[in-house]
């Protein structure tokens, strides 16, 4: 009996326990470790946000799922890892061998020095921006103007800054402001020219402020500097900036790190793909891709190379009623890819309830 250890509960591993059969886990023993026994669906926060759902919504309980296919929980954190001698050591200071390890453990994005901790809110990691999104909502029904500032250029900063405007708007609060501040000369970089200027138009059209090629190095009080001069006041101020990770992890083309070592998701960076975005649908794409690699390396085979499919499909919220569908270099803005992006939603969150 080998024993497999999945290291986080994040997208990529998700995928894992769902392709897991009764049999397979118990000819073997898999164990899943991570601090919550929750993961949180990030393609429902900036619904969250908008006030269309709770938090219950878009909470997977990973670790029942996970006992319900067999697969042992251990609530811990992983502190370091020895591929040598097939061994983790856990924060709890327990010590788990191995057989195949797998890294599924996210990223977050680089800190900026504060002087306004309690008004700054770092999206990732979503435990804490859920523990600090329920303060935020005390200062949007407690202070009738809110100024808010998303920093970060991305996909995730600007569904952020457009699901702020609407849930202002819906609170009447008419004289709210929402900065976006992007040290990028253009939104979402991954996407062509003409995606990121049909973003842009979508924010100035929802009264986002967008203010570009700005580096935010430090947070005072109540306000920050640009570097034109220009200040801006706030309230709260998110941090949606791209995640990076602590420890990279330069995975082969078979995620792997070490003979028996594999790393998925935001915390995996591909040798043959640097380029390839993090997001949670690449980090789906690896899951359902080691799911397969562990099964055939269980039954005694070798798996073929990770391959990235050559366009993903992504939706982002561009207004109340309406979302951006993108694919390659074509995408369409309406209600439809709203519809679409919903569909896809429930239909990801029913697969584990
Ligand atoms: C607001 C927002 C909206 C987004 N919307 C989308 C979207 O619509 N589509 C899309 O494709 N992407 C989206 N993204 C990006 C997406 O959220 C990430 O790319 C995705 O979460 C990455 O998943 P992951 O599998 O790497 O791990 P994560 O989902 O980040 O999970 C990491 C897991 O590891 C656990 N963990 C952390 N440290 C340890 C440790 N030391 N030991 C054990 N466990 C540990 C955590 O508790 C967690 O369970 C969005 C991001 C944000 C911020």
């Amino acid at each position: 009996m080998k024993t497999i250890i999945l290291a986080g509960s994040g997208h990529a591993h998700l995928e894992i326990l769902k392709a897991l059969s009764i049999e397979e886990t118990t000819t073997n023993r898999f164990v899943l470790i991570s601090p919550n026994p929750q993961t949180y669906y990030s393609g429902l926060i900036p619904r969250l946000i908008m006030g269309e759902i709770n938090v219950s919504d878009l909470t997977i309980e990973s670790a029942q799922y996970a006992k319900r296919k067999g697969v042992q929980y251990i609530q811990d954190s992983v502190r370091t890892f020895d591929p040598s001698s097939h061994s983790i050591m856990l924060e709890s200071g327990s010590t788990q061998t191995f057989d195949i390890l797998s890294l599924n453990t996210g990223a977050q994005p680089a800190e900026i020095p504060t002087l306004a901790p309690f008004n700054t809110v770092y999206l990732k990691p979503f435990p804490t921006f859920i523990d600090k999104w329920r303060e935020v909502q005390r200062i949007c029904s407690a202070c009738t103007n809110p100024r808010f500032i998303v920093v970060g250029g991305g996909s995730a900063a600007v569904e952020v800054a457009t699901a702020l405007r609407v849930r202002l708007d819906r609170n009447q609060a008419r004289r709210s402001e929402v900065h976006l501040v992007s040290k990028s000369g253009r939104l979402c970089e991954s996407y062509s020219e003409e995606i990121s200027a049909a973003i842009h138009r979508s924010l100035l059209k929802n009264r986002v402020d967008v203010h570009l090629n700005e580096l935010v190095s430090e947070i005072q009080e109540k306000f920050i500097v640009l570097k034109n001069g220009e200040r801006l006041d706030f309230d709260t101020i998110f941090i949606a900036t791209p995640s990076v990770t602590t420890e990279p992890r330069k995975v082969d083309q078979y995620l792997r790190l070490s003979p028996d070592v594999y790393a998925a998701g935001d915390n995996a960076s591909l040798d043959a793909y640097p380029d390839l975005p993090k997001s949670g649908v690449i980090a789906v794409h690896q899951g359902r891709y080691l799911a397969k690699a562990i099964r055939e390396i269980l039954n005694g085979g070798s798996p073929k190379p990770f391959r990235p499919t050559t366009n993903q499909l992504n939706i982002l919220i561009s207004g109340s009623k309406s979302a951006r569908l993108i694919w390659g270099n074509r995408s369409f803005e309406g209600r439809l890819a709203l519809e679409i992006k919903n569909r896809i939603d429930s239909k990801y969150m029913n697969g584990f309830n």
